[in-house]
């Protein structure tokens, strides 16, 4: 079993020492951020917060929350709790939705970070002899960097090849036989089509066994069309810049993403209201740094909606399980009424035989009411077919089943919706 697990001692430490662990960390960490950080330590007294009310990890709730406003106001260097001397890294969300979110590494953040990932990778079952092609973007996203060191602690081969340039990307696939791909899963399905129309059976031609995949919501049915496709086992990953990059959670071969719950302590509260969640309820999920020096993150809302569990595992880690995100609560749409993930109609579509894995949801707004529709491409073969309106409402059906709302859906010729080589843009409006 050991051989599961990149650190056994600490994944796979009883539950009980782990919560004696995270709550010493805890403190420590409220003393560091309190002495060492202006704003934070105005928080903490405006929130009438001593460190001897923090008595047991439920009094974490006592803290007040860090919110992507506050990012915003301390842009770019006014939350790091060390001299910025002591900064070896720096990384930056891409700021479409206002400022980058910076996240500031000292050396020992940076070794935590090549842990975790490490630890990552390995519970997808990438070894010293495996090859991984890093085709994350390489620039100030963490993505590919976060991969590229958790791959070399292992002591696996890193191509740094970044994204784009997808037939470049096919034919170093194959040369160079790489066994494991790192890119957003939408990025693995567009290579896949390129490298079907340079010729290659991606059955047989390719060495690929693993797909490290993340960056993007993505839905179960994806995944086993990924999986389909390409013969790997996919697996998912999931991180933030506020909280280190990739890394926060480790997927293990049961597909159960487990939080390394040493360095990041997850919470669930109601988004609404701010209070507390209970195991296996879902709200939006909120992390406290517990090791990191440069920027630190007290109760970090992620506005990401997902669940937790501290259920055992057959893989043997202790960690607790975090479910897989449903989306960001700034992705969630409101139709007639009706509460819309994107990643609900992917699943939707993903049912349907001849349907392709591109598509978009096209948002129209008229005053305040929102309505929906769907565009997709059906396979080559199913488009040489004809009688595509059955397979619209094919789809119709499904949406309609899982969201009891009509949404209208519509083909698009083969090839006519833009791919993408990093995040893909799922939603657009007009
Ligand atoms: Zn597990």
């Amino acid at each position: 079993m050991s051989s599961d697990l990149w650190n056994p001692s600490i994944e796979s430490m009883p539950i009980k020492e782990l919560k004696v662990l995270q709550l010493k960390k805890l403190k420590t960490m409220i003393k560091y951020v309190s002495k060492n950080n202006k704003y934070y330590n105005q928080k903490l007294k405006e929130a009438k917060v001593n460190l001897a009310d923090i008595k047991s990890l439920r009094d974490i709730e006592k803290l007040p929350f860090l919110t992507k406003q506050d990012l915003r106001a301390y842009y770019p260097f006014g939350l790091v709790c060390t001299q910025l001397d002591d900064v070896v890294e720096v990384h930056a969300s891409s700021g479409t939705t206002g400022k980058p979110v910076v996240g500031p590494y000292t050396r020992n953040d940076v070794e935590i970070w090549g842990e975790v990932m490490a630890r990552s990778l390995w519970a997808n079952g990438i070894r010293q002899n495996d090859i991984l092609q890093n085709s994350y973007g390489y620039g100030l996203f963490t993505g590919a960097h976060g991969f590229e060191k958790g791959a070399q602690k292992i002591g696996a081969m890193v191509i740094t090849i970044s994204s784009g340039n997808t037939k470049r990307q096919i034919n170093v696939m194959k040369d160079f036989g790489s066994t494991a791909l790192a890119c957003t899963p939408s990025y693995s399905m567009h290579m896949g089509e390129v490298a079907e129309e340079m010729g290659f059976d991606l059955h047989k031609d390719f060495n690929l066994k693993i797909g490290c995949f993340g960056a993007e919501a993505w839905s179960e049915e994806m995944r086993s069309s990924i999986e389909r496709r390409w013969n790997i086992v996919a697996h998912e990953h999931y991180g933030l810049t506020e909280i280190i990059g990739p890394g926060v959670v480790s997927e293990c071969k049961y597909k159960k993403l487990h939080v390394n719950a040493d360095h990041f302590y997850p919470e669930i509260i109601d988004p609404q209201t701010g209070e507390s969640l209970n195991p296996g309820e879902e709200g939006e999920l909120v992390f406290t740094t517990l090791t990191k020096e440069a920027f630190p993150a007290i109760r970090f809302r992620t506005r990401d909606l997902s669940s937790l569990s501290e259920e055992p595992c057959d893989c043997g880690r202790t960690f607790p399980i975090q479910s897989r995100i449903k989306g960001r609560s700034d992705d969630m749409m409101k139709v007639k009424g009706v509460i819309v993930f994107p990643s609900q109609i992917e699943a939707a579509l993903m049912k349907v035989d001849g349907i392709s894995d591109i598509y978009q949801i096209v948002k129209t707004k008229r005053g305040d009411i929102t309505s929906l529709s769907v565009e997709f491409e059906p396979t080559e073969e199913r488009y040489k077919y004809g009688h595509l309106d059955d397979l619209e409402k094919k789809a119709e059906d499904e949406i309609y089943s899982v969201l009891n709302l009509h949404v209208p859906v519509n083909f698009l010729p083969p090839k006519t919706i833009p791919r993408s080589t990093g995040k893909a843009k799922r939603v657009i409006e007009r």
